[in-house]
């Protein structure tokens, strides 16, 4: 029998959900940091901030920020005085992310088109790996934290800042409200695509919680694994040291 898997609230075939994520990616890459902005009032900013504030990145660090995208944590990294790479599956994404270093004059980020599950690193060769709103769309979730463990050095911090879970019920109400209702529509309506947005929705409630992805963490051999609820456990960031 095939081996399913998730992709939002469909079972797909596990070897299809790559391909079918680098779909929205292809669709939603344009528009991406516009919609990121709209969809969160723009709160994923103070999201990223927290992040780089509790990263204990130093200058000179080498920092891997895994499915980065378009950029955004790569940048403040690289401000901090990081050598960084900015790793993403998804040329589209990247071509997005290398055009906003271009315009903002960086030259010291290198651009890399990795798999969060195959890293193309050597063991121990990073002080910090970042993933953000980026593992909920990898199909096993375990092997790129497992990868995540062998490319950090030992002493190496490990930062996942993904969507969680609300245990407040009034904004979980308001949340799926505002999640199934509006932001698809926002989508069709600003970028043209009401399915990307809908897959959004789904993959959040398909990740793993707060605890689950602790354990994951604590799995893979990670040390010191402890999470921060922000925005009141609709984002969570985890921390671990290996
Ligand atoms: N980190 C950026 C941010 O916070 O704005 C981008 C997040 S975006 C929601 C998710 C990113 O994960 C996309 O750029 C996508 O291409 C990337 N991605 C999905 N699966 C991946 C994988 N297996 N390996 C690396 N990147 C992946």
């Amino acid at each position: 029998m095939k081996k399913t898997t998730h992709f939002g609230f469909k079972d797909v075939e596990t070897s299809k959900k790559q391909s079918l994520v680098k779909g929205v990616f292809d669709s939603v890459a344009m528009k991406y940091d516009l919609m990121n902005d709209v969809l969160s009032f723009g709160t994923h900013r103070l999201w990223k901030e927290y992040t780089i504030k509790h990263s204990g990145v130093k200058s000179g660090d080498r920092v891997l920020d895994i499915a980065g995208g378009t950029g955004d944590l790569a940048v403040k990294f690289n401000k901090l005085g990081a050598n960084v790479v900015l790793a993403d599956i998804n040329a589209e994404m990247l071509k997005v992310g290398r055009d906003n270093l271009i315009d903002k004059g960086i030259t010291g980020i290198k651009v890399c088109l990795a798999n969060a599950e195959k890293l193309p690193f050597k063991d121990a060769s990073f002080d910090v790996v970042s993933i953000a709103f980026g593992l909920r769309n990898v199909t096993d979730k375990q092997i790129a934290i497992d990868e995540f463990y062998r490319v950090l050095k030992s002493g190496g911090t490990l930062l996942i800042l993904e969507f969680s879970k609300t245990d407040n019920k009034l904004l979980e109400k308001l949340y799926n409200s505002y999640s199934f209702n509006i932001m698809p529509k926002m989508g069709k309506y600003i970028a043209d695509d009401e399915e990307s947005y809908q897959y959004l929705a789904e993959s959040i409630r398909k990740h793993p919680d707060q605890e689950t992805l602790k354990s994951m963490i604590i799995d893979a051999s990670f040390q010191s694994c402890e999470y921060h609820n922000l925005t009141g456990g609709i984002v969570a960031l985890h921390k671990a040291v290996k």
